[in-house]
């Protein structure tokens, strides 16, 4: 990376101060540690009830759940589209929340803008031009996915096409990249952020549920990566893992979770 060129806006170069994406009281990229939560999908509305209002509870700082799922297997759970964003619309005004949720398609960008505080690119979407440029069309902040088999340049360049079609609000999210380990589902790359905060002013968040895969790494991930000095992380909770249509290996119980804040906090508090 050291040899490569950052491209020009995202670079630290260009902007010395920390880009900070305000939403309500919630500030992403600042000094405050912000944990986002919540299914990875929205299954039903009383499933998503069950679990937003638990994070929130919890003090989790906004909800995830995906509504347009992007999932490997076509026979698998797509999610529940429309529906989905309705659940997700009502889990705002109830929990007063944030909502955190994927756009896959250029199609869907506006009906998930009308119910996204934050629109969320996927890991398999990162190259996807079109999207890039109309997601940022919505003036909304976006959190980028690293793509699995995508370098940090490239991710950066991803964030730029956002940038440059004059939308600043991009928040990089850190989901784990392909190598040949086979004990977790993919390889959490926490040793590039101490590198992304020194070359972009973006802000850097970690999602360690997909980076690792497995529910028993989730925890110590996210307490590395509140040491390490992302600006907030994003973590999958299900009320029931086993029963999750999705993602269930990776998803703490609403109890972890809940527990597992107050720890972040501290681990932040000493990191300084
Ligand atoms: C997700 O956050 O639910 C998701 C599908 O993530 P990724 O794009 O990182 O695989
Ligand atoms: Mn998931």
């Amino acid at each position: 990376m050291a040899d490569e060129k950052i491209p020009t806006l995202v670079s630290r170069k260009s902007k010395k101060e920390d880009t900070v994406v305000q939403l309500g009281s919630r500030v992403f990229g600042g000094a405050d540690f912000v944990i986002v939560a919540g299914p990875c999908a929205v299954e039903s509305e009383h499933q998503l009830r069950t679990i937003a209002g638990s994070v929130a509870r919890a003090g989790a700082d906004a909800l995830r759940g995906g509504a347009y799922k992007p999932r490997t297997s076509p026979y698998s759970f797509q999610g529940l589209k429309d529906e989905g964003l309705r659940y997700l619309a009502m889990m705002r005004e109830e929990t007063g929340l944030p909502v955190v949720t994927e756009v896959v398609d250029v199609a869907a960008v506006e009906s998930v803008a009308q119910v996204a505080d934050v629109l969320q690119i996927g890991a398999r979407n990162m190259h996807h031009v079109a999207l890039l440029h109309a997601a940022a069309a919505t003036k909304k902040p976006i959190v980028l996915k690293r793509g699995p088999g995508s370098t940090v340049i490239e991710w950066l360049f991803a964030a730029e096409y956002i940038l440059a079609a004059g939308n600043p609000n991009v928040i990089l999210c850190e989901r784990g990249i392909r190598t040949f380990e086979t004990m977790t589902r993919y390889t959490l790359d926490l040793g590039v952020l101490p590198i992304l905060r020194e070359e972009t002013h973006l802000p850097i968040f970690v999602d360690p549920s997909h980076g690792t895969g497995r529910s028993i790494a989730v925890g110590p991930l996210a307490k590395a990566a509140a040491a390490l000095g992302a600006h907030g992380v994003m973590i999958e909770v299900h009320s029931d893992p086993k029963a999750a249509l999705c993602d269930g290996e990776q998803a703490l119980t609403c109890e972890t979770f809940q527990a597992l804040v107050p720890a972040l906090r501290a681990v932040r508090l000493a990191s300084g």
